[in-house]
């Protein structure tokens, strides 16, 4: 019995020292201890040992089932330790892990957040409205005459006689000061929509943001030295501002606002064609009409307004030359930015 005994613990120690993972040394486990293992087995013939040799019997049989414990839980350690112990069969730690992708923002979407960041930290709120709008809000209450000619189907998707994709979002203007009062400061991103031809530098959709400012005494040197500020803050502080005269029904005066070219600091390049500035908004001193048709009295209140296209302002930070790239989901485009 003895000598039975001593034998499985050496089969067992072999057994335990080849397993090779911890599935191997649980089925060995259960091999010699298990409630029909080997050893268990063995015990139960004590009952047929003389009486005279049990107490031996029963001593050796408790050394050898705690030694074959002891070695099984020494491998379980060991395979714990490498780490082994919790690893699926096949499964090679030393192979190189998969990567997930991380996306990121459009570059679009990154600029207009820039340009908008820039005018927040002037204390401006940042507002967005609908796409679809009346012709009141898009043209009407800007003061658009009747014959003007984006108000030609040429020019705007019309969704019925009253109803249009906007053509700006100084729509925005129009909603914001009917629900509050002046003093306002507001900036307002979003899309808008033209019924122009594609090309390298027309898109149908593009993105916008307009912005104005409304309070008591407010002029035209209030309007530079915000735009001003703005266009170093964004472009660097070496780049200088121009206002040119022009024309839009809701501003008057208008100007359209030039800076310096940032590829040739003003020498003239292929980007500024050679001129050394480059036009990027459009501006002026809000129309009284406007401010009437808003219910804010134009004796006591007066504002300025600018907008800008987010692409053309993407395109020139990047110095990209086609505007179409923005809208073709290219990866090869998009991960530059
Ligand atoms: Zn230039």
């Amino acid at each position: 019995m003895i000598e039975r005994l001593e034998l499985l613990l050496k089969e067992a120690e072999t057994s335990i020292q080849n397993a090779s993972d911890s599935k191997v040394l649980e089925e060995t486990r259960v091999k010699y201890l298990g409630k029909s293992g080997l050893v268990t087995e063995a015990l139960k013939g004590l009952g047929q040992v003389a009486p005279e040799m049990r107490p031996q019997v029963g001593k050796v049989s408790n050394e050898v089932k705690n030694r074959i414990a002891e070695l099984l839980e020494q491998k379980k350690e060991e395979f714990e330790s490498k780490g082994g112990a919790s690893l699926p069969v096949g499964w090679d730690p030393s192979l190189p892990g998969r990567q997930s992708s991380l996306g990121k923002m459009h570059p679009l979407t990154r600029v207009q957040q820039e340009i908008c960041d820039i005018f927040r930290s002037f204390g401006f709120d940042q507002v967005e409205g609908p796409d679809v709008e009346t012709d009141y809000y898009n043209f009407r209450g800007l003061n658009f005459p009747l014959d003007h000619p984006a108000r030609d189907a040429h020019d705007t998707f019309y969704l019925s006689d009253e109803l249009l994709l906007r053509t700006h979002t100084t729509t925005l203007q129009v909603h914001v000061m009917e629900k509050h009062q002046p003093p306002l400061k507001v900036v307002a991103p979003g899309k808008v929509y033209r019924n122009e031809a594609v090309d390298a530098t027309h898109h149908h959709i593009f993105h916008q943001v307009d912005g104005f400012l409304v309070a008591e005494g407010v002029h035209f040197g209030h309007l530079k030295g915000i735009l001003d500020s703005w266009v170093k803050k964004f472009f660097g502080s070496k780049v200088e501002t121009r206002f040119r005269p022009s024309f839009f029904p809701f501003t008057e005066p208008s100007a359209e606002v030039d800076i310096s070219c940032v590829f040739c600091q003003g020498k003239g390049c292929r980007i500024c064609k050679q001129s050394g500035w480059v036009e990027i908004m459009g501006c002026g001193m809000i129309h009284p009409a406007v401010l009437e048709n808003c219910k804010v009295d134009p004796e006591k209140w007066s504002g300025f307004a600018f907008g800008m296209g987010v692409e053309r302002v993407a395109m020139f930070k990047y110095d990209i030359d086609d505007i179409r790239l923005f809208y073709q989901n290219d990866l090869r485009f998009l991960r530059q930015f």
